[in-house]
């Protein structure tokens, strides 16, 4: 069976592999498909798409926006991105700027709390974009905490001594953004949403009214219960299906490239029931 992975992580935003090094992960993992989805940038694109060619794997050019909702917070995923979404790179910037200045005042927190780390030390460790994992890192190097989960439990989670709020996207207005650069808008993780499946049913219709396309079935932390029920979601509302790990490299060590904990299994028919649903409606694949 063709296999696929429709979420992954590079060092273009808080993954350890750089895209080339992930599309090479991806071939010899077997992969067929591969869509690279950074946080809030589409920066890693070329490197990948390049290496796909290189290493005989199918690159899908794709981001993974967060936005924050009357639900909480909600991650889009966008698949098969133009070459240039100039749209999208704007709305970026704006968040860009607005993750720079949390961090800096993350920063300041820490120092207040009588932690010795510096905005410079942080930024060399993140080599991209700046974001809470690699302060949880660096607390865990510095001996702070003992574990990187402590480090987001006593500092960095919501309500955590250091804790920051995100400048985020409506997920309205991500919709709007991928769907101007005609791209396959699925929502990510939505066991993440922690609704119940009426209140996610009525959650999706609502996205679908502003140009969701489909659902992420298949992740690492699904159940094969929340898998069963999200495909069920998936069918009566005739939303596409997508899978992916969220793969991430060492920061997430148990999560393994198209395997997620080992479980993962995700068909290519997917990915050709995404491009025919392309095709219908004129968007290249
Ligand atoms: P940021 O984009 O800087 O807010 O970082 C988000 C990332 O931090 C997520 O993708 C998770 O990997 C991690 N994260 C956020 N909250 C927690 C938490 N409570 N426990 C563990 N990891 C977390
Ligand atoms: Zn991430
Ligand atoms: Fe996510
Ligand atoms: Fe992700």
């Amino acid at each position: 069976m063709k296999r696929i992975d429709l979420h992954t992580h590079s060092t273009a935003s808080d993954g350890t592999l750089s895209p080339r090094e992930l599309v090479r992960a991806a071939a010899d993992a077997g992969l067929s498909a591969l869509a690279l989805t950074d946080h809030d940038t589409v920066d890693g694109l070329p490197e990948a798409l390049a290496a796909g060619e290189e290493f005989g794997v199918e690159v899908i050019p794709g981001c993974e926006l967060s936005c924050e909702s009357d639900a909480g917070w909600m991650h889009i995923v966008g698949l098969w991105l133009p070459e240039h979404p100039s749209g999208l790179v704007e709305a970026f910037k704006w968040v860009l700027e607005g993750r720079k200045n949390r961090n800096h005042d993350i920063v300041a927190k820490l120092n207040e709390l009588g932690i010795d780390v510096t905005y410079e030390e942080i930024a060399e460790l993140a080599g991209g974009v700046i974001g809470r994992p690699h302060f949880a890192r660096i607390l865990h190097q510095k001996g702070v905490v003992e574990t990187v989960q402590e480090a987001f439990d006593v500092y960095l989670g919501t309500g955590g001594k250091a804790y920051i709020p995100k400048r985020k996207l409506s997920p309205e207005r991500a919709l709007g953004l991928l769907k101007a650069e005609g791209a396959t808008a699925v929502l990510a993780h939505p066991f993440m949403l922690e609704m119940t499946v009426d209140q996610l049913e009525a959650k999706l219709r609502e996205l679908m009214d502003h140009g969701l396309d489909g659902i992420e079935v298949f992740y690492t932390e699904h159940t094969p219960e929340q898998v069963e029920k999200y495909g069920r979601l998936a069918e009566k509302l005739g939303l596409l299906v997508s899978g992916g790990s969220d793969f991430h490299g060492e920061v997430k060590p148990h999560i393994s490239l198209g395997r997620g904990r080992g479980e993962l299994d995700i068909p290519y028919e997917l990915v050709e029931r995404m491009k025919a649903s392309r095709r219908d409606q004129g968007l290249p694949v």
